[in-house]
This record gives structure tokens, sequence and C-alpha cells, in this order.
């Protein structure tokens, strides 16, 4: 009998909050001295995809166990804990998934949450991942509520392999026409995301760099991670990012640029003849944890202060049981206090083997 993988979803795994140093003075830094700046929040753990790396159709099978829509955190309930994350510290929102464009009324989230000022009076910087699917049809819309920028997942223009990695037969031209109409909608420089893995679509790098060279939008590689416990991760399906860029830098030769702002995952580099940049992020061969401020909040309302998180914080409890935001911002603190992941810097063989959160629930 073959074993069946089980994805880890929540699994009641929920760590009790950490001891409260009331009263919660600011925005505090957690115990390797990083602030919290970042909020990634997952608005659905479904996806029309089922690309091979992050949703394998084996588990993710017609019977998969999703979220009821009553777990899933309301857009009211969102944008109230958003808010008191905005207080406490964070600047930027990313929403994810799953599939973003697929919760129903994401216009109506996105128009909640641009409204959403800093206590310093400026905007909140708001953006979105998506693959592409349904961008041709909503980036205007999305403009419209107020969503800033997006980023597209593509990871090959070659539709075979495009659609051996998205194992759903999507085509790269609809994913390309999502692309440019998120263009014209304003929502740029449009970011685009290349995962690669190893002898799936490393002949894509050359093609892809071509492609979006000269078109304003900036490209990235990222390396492909050992996120979830079902997507098989090897380090031998690994493509270091500094292969990438000498691959790249050979043809089309390139030099590197600082970063944008401090603690920016990607690392920049541009073309020699002005023709744009393109990014790597290179989760595994050279961490990042130093500088990661990033907090996610999953589907369900569940608080990650890591990618890799085996477990997370009910903040959805704390929402539905009458908490006031000021207990609710002192629990933030307690949580980024405590927060002591550094996952990549002590990732092994061993570690990839974990039963860590699932990344179409906690959103990458
Ligand atoms: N569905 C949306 C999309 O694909 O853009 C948003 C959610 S998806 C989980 C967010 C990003 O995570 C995508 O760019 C995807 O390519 C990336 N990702 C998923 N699994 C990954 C893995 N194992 N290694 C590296 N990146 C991964
Ligand atoms: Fe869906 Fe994005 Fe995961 Fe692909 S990477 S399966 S598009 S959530
Ligand atoms: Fe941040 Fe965890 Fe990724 Fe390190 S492994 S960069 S702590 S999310």
């Amino acid at each position: 009998m073959t074993e069946r993988v089980i994805a880890l979803v929540d699994a009641g795994r929920h760590k009790p909050l950490p001891p409260q140093a009331e009263p919660a003075a600011g925005p505090a830094r957690d115990r390797l001295g990083r602030a919290l700046r970042d909020l990634r929040i997952s608005v659905t753990d479904r996806c029309n995809f089922r690309c091979v790396y992050c949703m394998p159709k084996e588990i993710f099978g017609k019977d998969y166990p999703y979220l009821a829509h009553s777990a899933l955190l309301s857009f009211e309930e969102i944008t109230r804990l958003a808010k008191i994350f905005a207080d406490y510290g964070i600047e930027k929102i990313r929403l994810t998934g799953g599939e973003p464009l697929l919760r129903r009324n994401i216009e109506r989230l996105i128009e909640m949450l641009a409204a959403i000022t800093l206590p310093d009076g400026r905007r909140i910087e708001l953006t979105l991942t998506t693959n592409g699917s349904s961008l041709a049809k909503k980036a205007r819309a999305l403009k419209d509520a107020g969503l800033q920028r997006v980023t597209v997942s593509l990871d090959a223009l070659d539709d075979a392999t495009f659609m051996a990695m998205n194992d759903a037969d999507f085509p790269v031209a609809k994913v390309l026409a999502g692309i440019d109409a998120a263009d014209a909608a304003g929502l740029a420089p449009v970011k685009i995301n290349m995962v690669v893995k190893r002898g799936v679509n490393e002949h894509s790098i050359l093609p892809m760099a071509r492609r979006f060279k000269g078109s304003g939008h900036v490209l990235r590689f990222i390396e492909f991670m050992d996120v979830g416990a079902t997507n098989g991760w090897r380090m031998d399906d690994v493509i270091p990012s500094r292969d990438i860029i000498s691959m790249i830098g050979e043809q089309m030769p390139l030099e590197a640029i600082d970063p944008n702002y401090p603690g920016e995952v990607a690392e920049r580099w541009r073309y020699r003849d002005g023709s744009g940049e393109i990014g790597v992020i290179s989760s595994v061969t050279q961490a990042f944890c130093r500088s990661c401020t990033r907090a996610r909040i999953s589907t369900e309302g569940m608080l990650y202060t890591c990618l890799f998180a085996t477990s997370g914080y009910d903040f959805r409890s704390l929402l539905r049981g009458g908490k006031s935001d000021a207990e609710i911002r002192a629990a933030i603190a307690a949580v980024w206090g405590a927060r002591d992941d550094r996952y990549s810097e002590i990732r092994s063989a061993e570690t990839a083997k974990a039963r860590k959160i699932e990344m179409s629930y906690i959103g990458g």
C-alpha cells in the first residue's frame, strides 16, 4: 500500500500566546532584533492551479478538505486585524493564498484595506500575489479599489513546461494577457515570480529573461523551497541564484544594484545596457532571516512568524472572543517579542522533513 501524505492545514497545533509584557510600548523588536514591518494575509486556501511545488494533485485532489466559509476570517475581521497591525508598525500588506483572486468580492476587501492610514498619516502599501489567471478580467477593478501593485507568478513561456508545472492545463498566453492588463491598469511595476526547479524549468530561465528585458516589468527568480510537507523537496532540485545570475549575465551583462529598502528579500541586478532589472530570491542558498520583518495571517486567522512554521497563534479566537483592540495589540506584541525564527539559516535534510504549514494555506 502506498503511504498517503496528509497535508498539514492547521492540525490544531496552535501555540498558547507567550506571556504579555503589558503595556505594549510600541513597535518592539523580536528576540533577534527584527522589527515587524510586513504582513501577508492569505485570503483563501483554494486555487485553480495545482503547481507541483505547492499543491500537488495527489494531495490536493477533489476530496481535499478545504476550509469551510465560516472558518475564514471575514473582510471585517481581516480589516480590523490589519488596522491593529498598522497601529503596531507594519507598513505593507500583501494579499495572497491559495489564489487570492478566487476569494469572492476581493475588490471590496481591497477597498477596506486601502483606506487604512499609518500612524504618521501615510497610506498603507497594498499589493497582491496572483497566478494571473483572472487578472486580465480583474486588473482594472483591483486598481480602482486601491491596490497599488501586483506580483504575477509565471514559471515558463512555453505551454508544455508551464502546464506541466501548473498541472491544470492553463496556457501561458492568458497569464501574459493578465500581466499586460495589470500594466495598463497602472498596477506597475509588475513583478513576475518564477520558481526554478532543476530539470523542470531551468531551460526557461533565458527565454524568460529575454522576454521581460526592456518591458518595465521586474522578473524575479525564486529558489525552489521546502515549504509545506507535500512537495517532495530535495536540495538537488534547487538551482542556486548565483548560477542563474551567471547564466543570464553571460548573455546579457548584469551589475548588482542596491536594495530599494533595508531587508528587501530580492537581490537586485540591472542590465548594463540600461534595459531594466531582475531579481533573485535566494531563500535556500543565502538565507535572509536576519532581516526578516514579516508576519503571516492564515486564511482562518492564525498568526505565523515564519513561512516554515509548524504551528501558529490563534488570532481568530481573539477576534471572535470579544477581545478589545488593545488586547489584540498586546497579543501581537507578545508573539513578536518572543519570535526567534531563522529556519532558512538552519535548514537541513532533517528540517526539510518536518510537518510545516502548507504554503497554499499560509500564503507565499
Ligand atoms: N497563487 C498565487 C501565486 O501563485 O502567485 C499566490 C500564492 S503562491 C503560494 C505565492 C508564491 O509562492 C508564488 O509566486 C509561488 O510561485 C511561490 N511558491 C509556492 N511554492 C513554492 C516553493 N515550493 N518554492 C518557492 N516558491 C514557491
Ligand atoms: Fe496555486 Fe499559487 Fe500554489 Fe500555484 S503557487 S498552486 S497558483 S497557490
Ligand atoms: Fe523569515 Fe522564516 Fe524565511 Fe527566515 S525562514 S526569512 S525567518 S520566513
